[in-house]
């Protein structure tokens, strides 16, 4: 599962609550994290996505962050009510704000012009910031699903200026002030400014939210189905015409997640400035430009399979705004990692064994089950490197209800030297074994064969 914030944050409650009976105040967990100081916003907005779902937390009572057991999920979660999706949180007001801090700061409108007849009806929006183009579209979408048409850059930012209680989607907010407004003669408000996610890498934050929104729903309604397909949507599709994607649209596996599918893919012209957008022979995913000129993936994992398995064919796709994609943050934190998991899949699908993708909503990564009804649960990771730290950060318990629960390192990996560390850590993970995928591949053939 690749959805780091969400990961560290209970990674990070689970190891307090080891050592402590009472919750911790935001300070301390944005310690416990390793975060900044400065970015306790930022934790707290998380906290409230991980509210009902992960976490139990009232925001005003001091020390009241609890964790919600996974087991405990399914049953207690109570269903949110219908609305739009992108109003039950605070995301649509972070955006917001960032749209518009972007826009002051990169506009060369005088802000006194912001609001009122002027210059904005003529600005293209491929030449607004990123987070204004994203904030946009997503009240595009929010106005198309009630029938409405779009807003113009000009009523947008009117908009920006009117409380947010009279928007035409209100953001569902405890202890929100009616009179809240994002800007005021034409400077971002205090209140504004708490939202601001300033990080470059917000992009990948704002899709991570929506990553972890589709979990919730999943999890909620027990759409393994769903769940399953959008998993693998993102892994073998990270780029696709917009005609393909409409069509992926419309399948009923996708009815419960639409909107959020819909937000995950980016137009390419928003993400990419390249003349001539290419995609990488191996992912699938936009390729970058070398200021030497030669075109390469944005992994490097990507990189070297190319260069070994001698893919060099680029596919370039013509015109951008015809195409959409997922952000780099996802390809590198779900594609890239799930290569590796359907490689293993497919493999142990082929040797007749029945495999099970992202049981029970990304419990794991594979379930495998044997003709003697014997189960294996398997987490693929392709890490960089593998400590004690690396595992107690993102740690993986042992299934209840396998026989063996184990951490599986693709082959190419040797640069972690497994074969070394791991009778130091494999003591410490309460009978979580660590593997080579071959090794797994070799002792799934000898169970097969009830050998082992
Ligand atoms: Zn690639």
């Amino acid at each position: 599962m690749s959805v780091p914030h969400r990961k560290d944050i209970l990674d990070a409650l689970d190891r307090w609550f080891q050592s402590h009976s009472e919750g911790p105040t935001l300070a301390e967990l944005c310690a416990a994290l390793g975060w900044p100081a400065d970015r306790r916003g930022s934790l707290q907005r998380w906290l409230t996505a991980l509210k009902g779902q992960d976490v139990e937390w009232e925001p005003r009572k001091r020390r009241s962050l609890r964790l919600v057991k996974p087991c405990q999920v399914s049953e207690t979660t109570p269903k949110h009510e219908e609305m739009p999706w992108l109003v039950r949180d605070e995301r649509l007001l972070a955006l917001c704000a960032t749209a518009v801090y972007d826009w002051l700061e990169t506009s060369s409108t005088p802000r006194t012009d912001i609001v009122g007849n002027g210059p904005l009806a003529t600005v293209s929006r491929a030449r607004l910031p990123l987070s204004l183009r994203l904030a946009l579209s997503t009240f595009d979408l929010a106005l198309m699903v009630e029938g409405k048409r779009p807003l113009t850059l000009e009523e947008f930012l009117n908009l920006m200026s009117i409380p947010v209680s009279q928007w035409p989607v209100v953001p569902q907010l405890e202890n929100l002030d009616p009179e809240s407004v994002i800007l005021e003669s034409g400077s971002l408000t205090e209140f504004a400014e708490y939202w601001v996610l300033h990080h470059k890498g917000f992009l990948h934050e704002w899709q991570e939210s929506i990553m972890l929104q589709v979990l919730e729903t999943c999890r909620e309604q027990r759409l393994y189905d769903a769940y399953r397909s959008y998993r693998q949507l993102l892994i073998e599709k990270p780029v696709m015409p917009v005609a393909v994607f409409q069509q992926l649209l419309v399948k009923p596996e996708f009815y419960p997640i639409k909107k959020q599918l819909r937000a995950m893919y980016v137009d390419v012209s928003l993400l990419d400035g390249e003349d001539e957008p290419g995609l990488c022979p191996r992912c699938g995913y936009l390729q970058k430009r070398l200021p030497s000129g030669l075109w390469i993936c944005r992994s490097r994992e990507c990189e070297q399979v190319c260069e070994q398995q001698k893919l060099l064919r680029r596919q370039t796709i013509g015109d951008p705004a015809e195409w959409v994609a997922i952000s780099p943050g996802m390809h590198r934190y779900v594609t890239i990692p799930g290569l590796h998991e359907l490689s293993l899949a497919q493999a142990l699908t082929d040797m007749g064994l029945r495999v099970e993708l992202w049981p029970e909503v990304d419990r794991y990564d594979l379930y495998v089950s044997f003709p003697s009804g014997e189960r294996w649960a398997l987490d693929v990771k392709n890490w960089d490197y593998l400590g004690r730290t690396t595992l107690s950060r993102w740690p993986v318990h042992r299934s209840p209800i396998a026989s063996m629960t184990a951490v599986v390192f693709p082959d190419d990996r040797r640069h972690l030297h497994l074969d070394k560390v791991r009778s130091l850590l494999e003591p410490q993970l309460d009978g979580v074994r660590l593997y080579w995928s071959s090794e797994i591949l070799r002792l799934a053939a000898e169970r097969r064969m009830g050998h082992a």
